[in-house]
């Protein structure tokens, strides 16, 4: 049986690495696979860092890419059909993953490379900007380049490694004053996600305790690099 998604390969593109998804049909189930899949008889659904407009990407410096991309051009992959920003595709994708039927509200914390986050309000993506929330000082940020911003503080190159228990308190509390700037509804679940919540579970429970809000992990599969694949899935399926 042919899916909305046989012809298409979801590719998750990262700072630190990559993930193209495709529907196995032989197993019916997703197949994870490391780095950029280039299949010309599928088309191909991107999330990907950056501020995007329309199918251009802009400001994805740590993929490299010039100020303004063109992700064909850049990835040498010709069907493009759907663009959108990371963090957007993983908000849309932990909705997918809790109810494909009616998306749950939640706001989105990716905590990667750099902070990414989005809302998901109405069953759609709603700019929600925690990851640039001004929380005041000094620390200069790489994406906005704007001193005194969230992710300046806790994009990964500035924590300090290994993570500690001190170090992941500063991390909840950041978060938490961060929520008060950005504007947050108490009543909304939030997902925290990314590589260093993955590795630290407690992080979240870190996080619960300074809030209001509820707060869980990702529901991304262990093989998944984010939930970003079924954003994309959802994006696909609508567009058929
Ligand atoms: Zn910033």
């Amino acid at each position: 049986m042919n899916t909305p998604f046989h012809n298409w390969v979801l590719l998750e593109l990262g700072g630190s690495s990559s993930q193209s998804v495709v529907w196995d049909a032989s197993s019916n189930d997703w197949s994870f696979q490391s780095g950029i899949l280039r299949d010309p008889e599928r088309k191909t659904a991107l999330a990907c860092p950056g501020l995007i407009r329309g199918k251009q990407v802009w400001y994805a410096s740590n993929l490299g890419w010039p100020e303004q991309a063109d992700p064909s051009h850049e990835l040498g992959i010709e069907q493009i059909e759907i663009v959108t920003n990371d963090a957007s595709a993983a908000a849309l994708g932990e909705a997918y993953l809790r109810n494909p039927n009616q998306l749950p509200e939640l706001y989105f914390i990716g905590l990667g490379s750099g902070v990414g986050s989005a809302a998901v309000v109405n069953g759609a993506i709603v700019e929600w900007n925690l990851g640039h929330a001004q929380i005041g000082g000094d620390a200069s940020c790489a994406g906005c380049r704007a001193h005194g911003c969230l992710n300046a503080y806790l994009e990964a190159r500035a924590l300090p490694k290994p993570i500690d228990g001190q170090t992941l308190q500063f991390i909840a509390e950041t978060l938490a004053q961060g929520m008060v700037v950005a504007g947050s509804d108490p009543e909304r679940l939030v997902v925290l996600a990314g590589g260093i919540s993955r590795q630290y579970p407690e992080l979240a429970e870190r996080l619960a305790k300074l809030i209001p809000n509820s707060v869980e992990a990702s529901k991304a599969p262990a093989a998944a690099k984010s939930a970003a694949y079924a954003g994309l899935a959802y994006l696909v399926h609508q567009q058929s």
